[in-house]
């Protein structure tokens, strides 16, 4: 066989996309490990999202990420879904299998493989996660399908919070509580994993931190955040004053990043690669 010059295609679709560091700890992986894979940040505008699939499936791309605003639309454009992304309801990655699309969530699962690398599990164990939104759903679904004993949901708006109680207990299985989130939230003692999954302390405001009363927060518990570019939030540097193992954003997303990695290439992701590029692109 003659030589190729085509790569394998795999990337983004979402807007805003411009500052999303995605791409370059892909691209260093792709590198490290000499496979001929392309990694495209792609500008897709809401209402656009259907075109940018189907050229997708035209261009024959190996796959693709999903990020804000198309986690939960691109779900209709698939032809399959793995067990959590149909419960959690939205899709991170998609893998093009032969013409096939098959989405995935690994947003939750890269957590999960945070909390691993720090000898932390949600199994047995009482966890309660600050927000509602999609990376609360992906990382408390796969919180409770990994056998947590109890998950409290805190969301400043009623309807998502217990709608996602709803769902952890319907399709889990798992034991399920929403706390309205109108005052400074109380941790409640028997926590053992606080995980603040909402977007405040988000690059820049990173003066921010989540409005709970942090005396509530004692030394046996582990607290984590999804905020990947403080990885010294406001709201571990406080959980850290009361003597909690703290774990930040920086691991979900490069572990998260690992996954897709493995599931479009066949090849085991560098993650040492991986986790120092990002580094290095956030000045640490
Ligand atoms: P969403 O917009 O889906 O959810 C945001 C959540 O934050 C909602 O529950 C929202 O509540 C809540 N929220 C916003 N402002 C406040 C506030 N002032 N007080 C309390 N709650 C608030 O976003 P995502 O879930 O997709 O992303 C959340 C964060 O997670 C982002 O910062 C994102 O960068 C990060 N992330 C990190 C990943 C990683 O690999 N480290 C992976 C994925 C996401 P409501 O809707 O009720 O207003």
């Amino acid at each position: 066989m003659g030589k190729c010059y085509r790569s394998e295609l795999v990337g983004a679709f979402g807007c805003p996309i411009d500052e999303n560091p995605t791409g370059v700890m892909e691209e260093a992986a792709f590198a490290a490990k000499g496979l001929d894979f392309r990694y495209l940040m792609i500008k897709v505008n809401q209402g656009d999202l259907k075109m940018a699939m189907e050229g997708l499936r035209a261009m024959n791309m190996r796959g693709i990420n999903l990020t804000i605003p198309h986690k939960v639309e691109v779900l209709q454009y698939l032809d399959e879904l793995s067990e959590a992304a149909e419960i959690i309801g939205a899709v991170n990655m998609v893998v093009n299998k032969n013409g096939k699309l098959w989405g995935e969530n690994t947003d939750g699962k890269g957590y999960l493989m945070s909390l691993k690398d720090s000898g932390i599990s949600p199994e047995g164990k009482n966890i309660m996660i600050l927000g509602a939104g999609g990376a609360a759903r992906a990382i408390s679904v796969e919180c409770a399908l990994t056998g947590a004993k109890k998950i409290t949901i805190a969301n400043i708006e009623k309807e998502q919070g217990e709608v996602l109680v709803g769902l952890l207990e319907k399709r889990t299985g798992v034991k399920a509580e929403f706390i309205m989130w109108d005052k400074p939230v109380e941790v409640p003692a028997d926590t053992y994993i606080l995980s603040n999954a909402t977007s405040v302390g988000l690059y820049p405001d990173v003066d921010q931190k989540p409005n709970i009363n942090y005396d509530s927060i004692h030394s046996d518990m582990v607290v984590t955040d999804v905020i990947f570019n403080d990885p010294h939030s406001l709201f571990l540097r406080e959980a850290e004053k009361r003597g909690a193992k703290t774990i930040n954003g920086l691991g979900m997303l490069v572990n998260q990043g690992a996954l897709n990695f493995n599931l479009w290439t066949g090849v085991k992701a560098p993650i040492d690669v991986m986790t120092n590029i990002l580094k290095r692109e956030f000045g640490l």
